[in-house]
């Protein structure tokens, strides 16, 4: 058979071979660059704009390969990252491909995907195909083809543009085949969880993750003590190559401190929602109160309104609630103290942290219950302070206000955290999960010591 016939062959299965495993990778992005025969099968010098445009590349061909690469022409990779104020286009013309060719394959690509939304970092295959070689000369007859190029929009998508059989520009989405197994590890505290987690090989985004998921019951500020312990178990998931290209869920997790373990089990209901669970089926995101007092009017709800004082009309970033003065105000949930004290128009003012995400706001006070000054604990239902009418008020109220990442939300509408536990066939179904994630820990941590056993 010609060279001419197999190019032909070639071309016509070009969108197949593009899945194929058994193509060139050109992996310019590694620092492996040693290898110049390697290098020299890109079809340009990115270093080199004048190469680029014109295109040409020399293959060359050691006695050894000189029999393949004259027979096959070669599909190869190009990986690429996305520099800063790249466009699709500029990145594809770069590389050598004709513009109209590059329009021509991003307009196939938006079926699936936006190219606006292509980001610096971000890796691009490329895909050419050799031109074929001619056996007496070991030159080249033509430049190389460009057949595609594919790009992942997330970790678990990958979309391919490939050139067809009839010249033009196709685009495909296909889920990657990913492998998601759990990781466990644990350590001790000496300074930080965050250290402790670090020096376990623990990814930052699954301690960042633990911190917010255990933060309901842990003031991460003052509770931690060195020789607490932590315990970590969460999914990673790696390509078919086994390198690990996203960290999952944390779907175990614990702390000890001082000696009093708090665990965290990451369940699924039958609704779909998925929550974190204490051993028993508690759940660990408490419930903040939508209304932190008893007996009291609602007299102002939140938004737009004409100020009773100020006389016009701006923003209600939170709700009123009229009642005798001295009638006792409860903390909406459990958290930390984080101002007590005279704040301007608010009068005697307390705000709480509950968490990484929740706030809530206390205002225009008679006064503050004992204990309860910046730096405190306290406990859902708690006693905090007093209605009073400190501040710009025009009568003794509870001004109380939820922040949400630091905005004021409307403490009655906005969807609070669930603080459910689970109860009867719930409960049954969390405790048969539960007893699984157990054995899964068990077993591996059975493997971590039967490693250590063998250093
Ligand atoms: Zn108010």
């Amino acid at each position: 058979m010609t060279n001419k016939g197999i190019f032909a062959i070639a071309a016509t299965s070009a969108v197949a071979l593009l899945f194929a495993m058994n193509v060139v990778q050109v992996d310019l992005s590694s620092d492996e660059q040693s290898d110049t025969e390697t290098m020299a099968l890109a079809p340009i010098s990115l270093g080199n704009p004048a190469m680029a445009a014109t295109l040409q590349t020399r293959r060359p061909v050691t006695p050894f390969q000189e029999p393949i690469l004259a027979a096959l022409p070669a599909i190869y990779n190009q990986r690429l990252e996305v520099g800063n104020g790249d466009t699709l286009a500029k990145i594809l013309m770069k590389a050598g491909v004709d513009r109209t060719e590059a329009h021509y394959a991003i307009k196939a690509l938006t079926e699936y995907y936006n190219p606006r939304r292509i980001r610096r970092g971000q890796d691009l295959t490329l895909t050419f195909e050799s031109a074929p070689l001619s056996v007496d000369t070991h030159t080249q007859t033509n430049s190389d083809t460009f057949i595609g190029f594919a790009l992942e929009p997330d970790y678990k998508t990958e979309v391919r543009v490939s050139r067809t059989a009839t010249g033009d520009f196709k685009a495909e989405q296909r889920t990657k085949k990913l492998d998601r197994k759990p990781v466990h590890a644990e350590g001790t505290i000496k300074n930080s969880l965050y250290v402790a987690g670090r020096d376990a090989g623990v990814p930052a985004v699954i301690i960042a993750r633990l911190i917010r998921l255990l933060s309901w019951d842990v003031d991460f500020q003052r509770d931690i003590r060195k020789g607490d312990a932590f315990e970590v178990m969460y999914e990673s998931i790696s390509d078919k190559h086994g390198k690990p290209v996203y960290n999952g869920a944390v779907t175990f997790a614990a702390l000890t401190l001082s000696g009093k373990q708090i665990t965290v089990y990451r369940h699924e209901l039958k609704d779909g929602t998925v929550d974190y669970f204490d051993a028993d089926g508690k759940a660990s995101r408490k419930a903040l109160m939508r209304t932190p007092i008893d007996g009291a009017r609602l007299s102002s709800t939140f938004g737009k309104r004409k100020h009773p004082i100020l006389g016009y009309t701006r923003m209600h970033k939170g709700v009123d609630f009229a009642a005798p003065r001295g009638t006792p105000v409860y903390a909406a949930g459990h958290g930390t103290v984080v101002y007590a004290g005279r704040k301007g128009g608010y009068g005697n003012y307390i705000k709480l942290r509950h968490n990484g995400t929740y706030e809530t706001a206390y205002a225009h006070l008679k006064g503050f219950a004992r204990g309860v000054s910046k730096g405190k604990r306290v406990e859902q239902g708690q006693v905090i302070g007093y209605v009073g009418t400190t501040g710009r008020s025009t009568g003794p109220h509870l001004h109380y206000e939820v922040m949400m990442s630091n905005n004021q939300v409307n403490p009655l509408r906005v969807r609070m955290p669930s603080g459910k536990t689970l109860k009867g066939k719930y409960l049954a179904r969390f405790k048969a999960f539960r007893q699984a994630q157990d054995r899964i820990l068990a077993s591996l941590k059975t493997t971590e010591v039967a490693k250590r056993g063998n250093d």
